[in-house]
């Protein structure tokens, strides 16, 4: 027997191929198409912020291996924001802890926290990386299926309920949720919170769009839920909130116990995390509220934008009260396969998108749905939107 006699992808990992978003995107570059599927914003963040990282490698500020669980600066800054905007304290040298982007931070904590054979619930469509870190660490995804109803996606409180087992070990929770754009109002996470304390189970937040809510939505962290302060652990990001996607910059928050389990697993992944941008970001996490505002509003714009094109193209748009993607249905075209419908529509009209099928474990329950980020110039959003008019004729 050679070792090539077995299929090298362990079976761990086995049907985790090419993630979706790196299939189309290759396939928008390949036809020239406008790509609204991968979401990373076509303009940088603040001037002031990029000016900021250039200084600390200037100064030598984190040109060798910073401290493992982040410089104390950008600790400090995250700490503060936490305070600033839910009114939670965490202790910057305890309880706080940086890492490379959200997805090591998901990674990290599934990977500290679960036993082989723990089931986690998470909420369906997932963001892909969640099935994937589950299955590295040896847990069993439990989906929980947001549906729509009145023209936004809901979460079944009673369907949550049914799926927690004497096994269920962690509820993995986004909010504002990618790819549905849903934000979870208060009545949901109370009842979320709820479940936890009485099941005594752990819950990893990722909360990566937390300053991108719109309308009347409101971003609620689930760490400051009566008795989930000692069971949570947020998740955050600098891509996502200073559009800075390339940094990978993002952090857990918890209590120490939490973080020091964390932190383990994260020491093995990457060690740290790269050493300028933590000083960037430690400025951005203070800019001042307009900043945060001016974002919000910018995005909703955008959301408007995008919305009004893909209903006059004759798509059925959910209205997202939050994160910058769209989910649509192709039904009113007479299709009923999301991934076929992607692959053809940059023949069709020179524009990408991603089949929200891959996101569910039943791939019916989402076969129709498709998504389209806003996160791109207007300009660029415009030229979208008139070449999806043409699927209308
Ligand atoms: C983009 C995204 C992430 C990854 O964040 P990084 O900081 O880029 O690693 C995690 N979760 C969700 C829901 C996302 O959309």
């Amino acid at each position: 027997m050679t070792s090539t006699a077995r299929p090298h992808l362990n079976r761990r990992l086995a049907g985790f191929g090419t993630t979706i978003f790196a299939e189309m995107s290759a396939l928008a570059v390949r036809t020239g198409s406008i790509n609204l599927g991968q979401g990373f914003p076509d303009t940088d963040g603040p001037e002031e912020v990029r000016e900021a990282a250039v200084r600390a490698l200037r100064d030598g500020r984190g040109n060798q291996y910073p401290p493992g669980p982040g410089v104390p600066e950008l600790r400090a800054a995250i700490a503060a924001h936490q305070q600033r905007w839910y009114g939670l304290s965490y202790d910057p040298d305890t309880e706080v802890l940086v890492t490379a982007g959200a997805t090591e931070a998901i990674a990290a904590a599934l990977l500290a926290l679960l036993e082989p054979g723990d089931e986690v619930i998470a909420l369906e469509p997932y963001y892909d990386s969640y099935a994937a870190c589950i299955a590295m660490a040896g847990g069993t995804r439990v989906p929980v299926t947001l549906r729509p109803a009145d023209g936004r996606f809901r979460l079944d409180l009673d369907e949550l309920r049914a799926a927690v087992t004497d096994r269920t070990r962690l509820l993995l929770i986004n909010t504002p949720h990618n790819p549905t754009g849903t934000v979870l109002t208060r009545e949901e996470l109370t009842a979320i919170a709820e479940l936890a304390v009485e099941r005594d189970l752990l819950v990893v937040t990722d909360e990566v769009y937390e300053h991108l809510f719109f309308d009347d939505a409101e971003h609620l962290p689930l760490a400051a839920f009566p008795g989930m302060r000692d069971r949570t652990v947020s998740i955050g990001s600098a891509g996502k909130t200073f559009s800075f996607t390339g940094w990978k910059v993002g952090w857990v928050t918890a209590n120490g116990a939490l973080v020091s389990a964390v932190r383990t697993a994260k020491q093995y992944l990457t060690y740290v995390s790269a050493g300028p941008f933590q000083y960037a970001i430690a400025e951005a996490l203070r800019l001042p509220d307009a900043y945060f505002d001016g974002f919000r509003t910018d995005l909703r714009r955008k959301r408007d934008l995008l919305g009004d094109g893909l209903r006059a193209a004759g798509f059925e748009v959910y209205q997202p009260q939050g994160t910058y993607f769209i989910t649509t249905d192709i039904t009113p075209f007479g299709e009923k396969d999301a991934y076929a419908f992607c692959r053809a529509l940059p023949e069709r009209c020179g524009v990408v998108a991603i089949p929200n099928s891959v996101f569910y474990d039943d791939p019916d329950a989402g076969r129709s749905q498709v998504r389209f980020t806003f996160c791109k110039r207007d300009d660029v959003l415009d030229e979208a939107a008139s070449r999806l008019r043409h699927l209308a004729s």
